[in-house]
């Protein structure tokens, strides 16, 4: 059984019958014997059918956000947007899948020699609950739009989404078991990974469950992508405009209510501006509005769950424990739901829970360096490279660091790091590997194959 609880009320919204492995097996199977007519479809047709979908996404957004605020307290602000996101994915692979998949003529001595790239067959899709909807699309638009088909578990807390994204490729007219959702637990996905049927497996989540299933798909021999946790740092140098660093800084950390894997989470600051970058921050830090994901007025929703907040106050302890010092918030209130607030820990060092794990919440680590040198050294001291950013007035300089001196797979100046349908996506390290989004991710599930005609 899984189970949707409201993390602002503890309330459980609905309970679903998960599926037995024999139900499993079937869908499975199932999802196999369509690629057989999908792969043949052509680009038109494919196409249609993701712009159907996008039409639908935007006709449902307010419904789909609703849900999403219920099952793991996003804003709906911020819930629309997702949705919206979604559309344009399906927009852009509808666009663009056949250009990206053309065939590549290569001269050599044969009468024709070239690149085809064609689909594998059903791919699994291992996903978390913090963008239950986004999550899923850039993995579905360019794998359904490049003739694969898919199933997709879910996190176990957002089953209701998992079943209203089936839903929703029903309704858009797409053909069945080109995409099914399977109701099952972590434990289960070690079967459906080994079933022959399954070509290969997307996961989006924290790196031990990435390690775990990217073993399993290694014993296998089966490709995968992985897209893990992150511990973000944010340099601040000493040109950089405080003001409105502080402000991106804070919404970068505050996002999702500090959910994301490219949240802003270390904020590297020489010392010539320490003082007056953490006054600014913690001046826009302040300024969240938590409470009921559904309230127009709220800009900052309760947590996922409430064993996911006691792990956090526990590294938000632990920190302090070893000298960090607690700038803004760093309790848990005293109100029902899984709340936390915008917390801000200095003197954040080497050893410490806020420096070298990831904080998935409205937690910011602040580190204090000498200099420009320092801050990088410190930006790469991390198991991660997800995301990076920089801020300073001087952009050749800011560009240079971006691009050749941060370890991480999406660096941006004077911005936060954000996913874009036109852009690649995904890390380095222990924050995964593979890409999703572009050009990039549209291959990552296809057989590259030589084609020589003598
Ligand atoms: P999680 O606990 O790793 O769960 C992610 C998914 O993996 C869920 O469907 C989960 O199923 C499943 N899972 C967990 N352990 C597994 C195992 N041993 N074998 C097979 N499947 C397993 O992560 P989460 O709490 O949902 O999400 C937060 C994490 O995701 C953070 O670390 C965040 O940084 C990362 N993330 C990364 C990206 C990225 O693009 N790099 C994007 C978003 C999130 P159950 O729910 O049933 O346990």
């Amino acid at each position: 059984m899984l189970k949707s609880v409201n993390p602002a009320t503890g309330r459980i919204v609905e309970t679903f019958e998960t599926h037995s492995d024999k139900g499993v097996e079937k869908i499975v199977n199932a999802t196999d014997k369509s690629w057989q007519q999908w792969r043949t479809t052509s680009f038109t047709q494919r196409s249609t059918l993701m712009h159907h979908i996008s039409t639908l996404l935007r006709s449902r957004k307010e419904e789909l956000a609703r849900l999403m605020a219920l099952e793991m307290g996003k804003v709906l602000k911020e819930g629309v947007s997702e949705i919206e996101k979604c559309a344009w994915v399906c927009e852009y692979y509808a666009q663009y899948a056949e250009s990206f998949l053309e065939n590549e003529f290569i001269e050599t001595e044969a009468r024709r020699s070239f690149v085809s790239y064609q689909p594998l067959g059903t791919i699994l899709a291992v996903m978390p609950w913090n963008f239950p909807f986004w999550q899923v699309f850039r993995f579905l638009a360019p794998t359904l739009m490049a003739g694969n088909t898919a199933v997709l578990k879910h996190a176990s807390n957002v089953p209701g989404c998992a079943m209203a994204i089936e839903e929703l490729f029903r309704e858009a007219g797409f053909p069945e078991n080109v995409f099914r959702t399977l109701l099952i637990g972590s434990k289960q996905v070690e079967n459906v990974l080994r079933h022959t049927a399954i070509k290969g497996v997307s996961l989006t989540g924290s790196t031990p469950a990435g390690r775990s299933v990217a073993a399993i798909a290694g014993s296998e021999l089966k490709k995968c992508v992985l897209e893990l946790g992150g511990s973000d740092p944010y340099l601040i140098l000493k040109d950089a405009d405080l003001g409105k660093a502080a402000k991106i800084c804070a919404s970068g950390r505050l996002l999702n209510a500090g959910q994301s894997c490219i949240g802003a989470k270390r904020f590297i600051v020489v010392k010539e501006v320490y003082t007056e970058f953490l006054e600014y921050f913690a001046q826009e830090m302040n300024q969240a509005v938590f409470g009921d994901p559904c309230d127009s007025e709220t800009t900052m929703g309760p947590l996922a769950r409430k064993d996911l907040r006691k792990e956090l106050h526990q590294q938000v302890v632990n920190s302090v424990k070893m000298g960090a010092g607690i700038v803004l918030g760093g309790e848990i209130p005293n109100r029902k739901g899984a709340f936390y607030p915008p917390t801000i820990l200095e003197n954040v060092k080497p050893g410490m829970p806020a420096c070298d794990e990831e904080l998935f919440g409205p937690v910011a680590s602040v580190i204090r360096v000498k200099d420009e040198a320092e801050a990088i050294k410190v930006a790469n001291d991390t198991e991660f490279g997800l995301g990076a950013a920089i801020f300073t007035r001087d952009l050749k300089k800011g560009e240079h660091i971006a691009e050749i001196q941060l370890d991480a797979g999406c660096c941006f100046v004077n911005d936060f790091v954000k996913s874009d349908p036109r852009l690649p996506f995904g890390g380095i390290k222990t924050s995964g590997f593979g890409r999703e989004l572009s050009t990039h991710g549209i291959k990552e599930f296809m057989n590259v194959k030589t084609v020589v005609v003598k």
